[in-house]
């Protein structure tokens, strides 16, 4: 086999050949197919996820109504601490894996790797193994190379589409909106948001592919600071595979391993089929490069041609460059101490992201005296202070609250007792406190009350100032 995927990514003017991957059998091969059989099955089924809520459906970016339903829990702008948690674990645990496993994330689960192997199986389904597409490629345009070409685009396309129309219905009714779509009755929004990922998704899947990777993705940029030594990436056991005199393709003169080895030929036989199946383009042997994305498809090329010349598996092997060679104790000090400061984060993170999770409450209530003027004496003498409550319900249907003053003398108290609020609405209104001055003098404080219907042992208490000067 010759190496026919190659690409400079370092020359200033790179000249790009089209990379066309060969087929690999073998265990990473197979842990990529079922994560993306499982992800695909999440991404396409979950908005149809039905859910015991107000929305009926598990998981809802509600935009319009600025909540998100996710599960039982409805977040709204005031449980931002939530979300935030949320970024800061998913950004602690994409550290933690760059510094253990190297770009494992971009080998096995980031979208763009997960629809260009989706795209790859489909062009791989009509038009056939590497050698063939190779074929098609050059061949003079025909009707079969019209016919397979179309449909490889069309099938392309139609899951490009199926992926932005799925994309949009985590954003509203799911069954509401994909009828409103496909009768032309959806906001233009909708089939903007349609149009737009259809196009990214077809060319990022179907043309951009590994360019993605190289030229758009900030995290292939700054990730391979986070790596060190004691990282498990893809590396070519150099020792083994070159030996003293280098690879050699197998001859008649060199046929059984036992016969290299005396004559010091490493195990590689230099068929490159290592670099064939590589969706990047690169050639492992050379060392670590940024283009590897850690798929361990090359793992299960060389593998596969250790097994036809009965020598162990792991030429080519996820291991840690310090078990290859030497790394001084410095660097193995940093490395600790690196991974225990990510480690402290993510668990910091998930700890604040369950106390703002669990101290959610089904509504707010906020109280803001008002100052300007802070205190007016009426015509009877009384001196009155005056506030602003709002309430928000942040529950899953409407609420009724019952609004008390406490440690204030009967009528003192003026504004809403009862109010009725819809979900995700949020109400304010004035409310005063009028007291004769000799009490007035003597007051310094109250609390307002305010309590749930549905939910009577769970009122909100707030502590409020009154002045009389
Ligand atoms: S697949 Fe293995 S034997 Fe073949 S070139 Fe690559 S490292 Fe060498
Ligand atoms: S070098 Fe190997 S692990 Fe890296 S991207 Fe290529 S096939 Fe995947």
């Amino acid at each position: 086999m010759q190496a026919e995927a190659v690409i400079a990514r370092s020359a200033p003017a790179r000249k790009v050949i089209p990379i066309v991957p060969y087929s690999v059998k073998g265990r990473y091969r197979n842990i990529k197919s079922l994560i993306l059989n499982i992800a695909f099955g999440v991404y396409f089924l979950l908005p149809w996820l039905p859910w015991q809520n107000e929305v009926g459906q598990a998981l809802l970016f509600d935009i319009g109504n600025s909540r998100f339903h996710i599960l039982g829990l409805v977040l709204y702008p005031q449980d931002l601490m939530v979300l935030m948690g949320v970024m800061v674990i998913a950004a602690s645990l994409l550290f933690i894996s760059a510094a253990m496993f190297g770009r494992i994330f971009c080998g096995f689960f980031c979208f763009q790797t997960l629809w260009t192997d989706a795209f790859r199986f489909i062009e791989k389904w009509i038009q056939g193994e590497a050698q063939a597409r190779k074929r098609l490629q050059q061949a003079p345009w025909s009707a079969r190379k019209i016919a397979l070409i179309g449909s490889t685009h069309a099938l392309w396309l139609l899951l490009s589409f199926a992926t932005a129309v799925t994309f949009t219905l985590y954003f509203a009714d799911a069954g509401t909106l994909l009828a409103q779509i496909f009768a032309g009755k959806a906001a233009i929004a909708a089939y903007v948001t349609v149009s737009v990922l259809t196009a990214t998704t077809y060319v990022a899947a179907g043309f951009a592919r590994e360019d993605v990777c190289f030229v758009a993705c900030p995290y292939g940029k700054f990730q391979g600071v986070m790596q060190d030594p004691s990282t498990v990436t893809v590396i070519y056991d150099e020792a083994r595979g070159e030996r003293e005199h280098g690879r050699q393709a197998p001859t008649a003169k060199l046929k059984t391993p036992e016969i290299r080895q005396s004559q010091g030929f490493g195990d590689c036989i230099d068929c490159n089929y290592c670099v064939n199946v590589c969706p990047t383009g690169v050639d492992i042997r050379k060392g670590f490069q940024i283009g590897c994305i850690s798929c361990g498809l090359c793992v299960d090329a060389c593998n596969n041609i250790m097994d036809s010349l009965k020598l162990p598996h792991g030429l080519i092997r996820f291991d840690r460059d310090e078990n290859i060679q030497e790394t001084d104790t410095r660097m193995q000090r940093w490395t600790k101490a690196k991974r225990a400061g990510y480690l402290a984060v993510l668990v910091a993170s998930i700890a604040f992201t369950w106390h703002a999770t669990s101290t959610i409450t089904p509504f707010t209530a906020i109280v803001q005296q008002q100052r300007q003027p802070l205190v007016t004496q009426l015509a009877d003498g009384s001196l009155r202070n005056r506030y602003e409550l709002r309430i928000t319900n942040k529950s899953g249907g409407t609420e009724t609250y019952r609004i008390e003053a406490q440690g204030l003398p009967e009528g003192s108290f003026k504004g809403w007792k009862q109010i009725t609020i819809p979900a995700g609405k949020s109400y304010a209104s004035d409310f005063s406190v009028s007291l004769p001055p000799a009490l007035a003098t003597s007051t310094n404080s109250f609390i307002v009350r305010v309590t749930p219907q549905t939910q009577p042992d769970a009122p909100m208490e707030l502590p409020m100032s009154y002045f009389a000067k």
